[in-house]
């Protein structure tokens, strides 16, 4: 009988060889994008702080990070207008990981575990897009579900990624081309 080329002597009683070391085992780098948001205790800075945290996450590479645009709340009205910011990563953590990250990143801001939905935040992280993963729970949806409908989101993001295509929901620049930017002011760059 044949045996395959480079199957290893494990193949031969129906174990699998061994993973091999070096760069052939590494956990591949995915590109993802998060939304980063606040509307409490100097928005701008904490985002920009935020910027600042993600750059520290394990096996993370900060790589991108938008223009800040200030905006009206989503809902409800009454309260502090939001600035609103999108930075890409490239990571070898999974998707579930860097979701736990960044609520580890939002409670060292102070916001706390539970919270009014659509209330007001120091800092508020969400997976925009985690490479090609498309998945449908509670506790993490990919592509984000608010991201079609959210120019606070599509316009940082058309800023950075104007070419990325979202799996299943099509071109950021074609996405940000049928929202207007109402109640959305890009601000003045500042360094951080
Ligand atoms: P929010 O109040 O908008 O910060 O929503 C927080 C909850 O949404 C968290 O408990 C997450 O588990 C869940 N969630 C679902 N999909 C996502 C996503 N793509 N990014 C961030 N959080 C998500």
């Amino acid at each position: 009988m044949a045996r395959v080329a480079g199957a290893g002597a494990g193949a031969v009683d129906g174990t699998l060889p061994a993973l091999p070391d070096g760069p052939a085992a590494m956990q591949v780098w995915q590109p993802a994008y998060i939304g980063v948001g606040s509307n409490l205790e100097h928005p701008q800075s904490r985002v920009l702080a935020a910027f600042a945290a993600l750059a520290g996450i394990a096996d993370t590479r900060l790589i991108l990070t938008s223009p800040l645009y200030a905006s009206r709340p989503f809902a409800p009205p009454a309260q502090p207008d939001y600035v609103n910011a999108v930075a890409g990563v490239l990571t070898r953590l999974g998707s579930a990981e860097l979701l736990a990250q960044l609520k580890d990143i939002e409670s060292r801001f102070g916001r706390p575990a539970r919270h009014e939905r659509w209330g007001p935040r120091v800092i508020d992280l969400d997976i925009l897009v985690f490479g090609r993963e498309r998945r449908q729970e509670p506790q993490l949806t990919l592509p984000h579900p608010g991201i079609v409908e959210r120019n606070f989101v599509l316009y940082p993001l058309a800023d950075i990624a104007p070419d990325l295509d979202v799996p299943g929901l099509g071109r950021v620049s074609e996405l940000q081309g049928r929202l207007a930017p109402e109640g959305l002011e890009r601000l003045p760059s500042t360094s951080a």
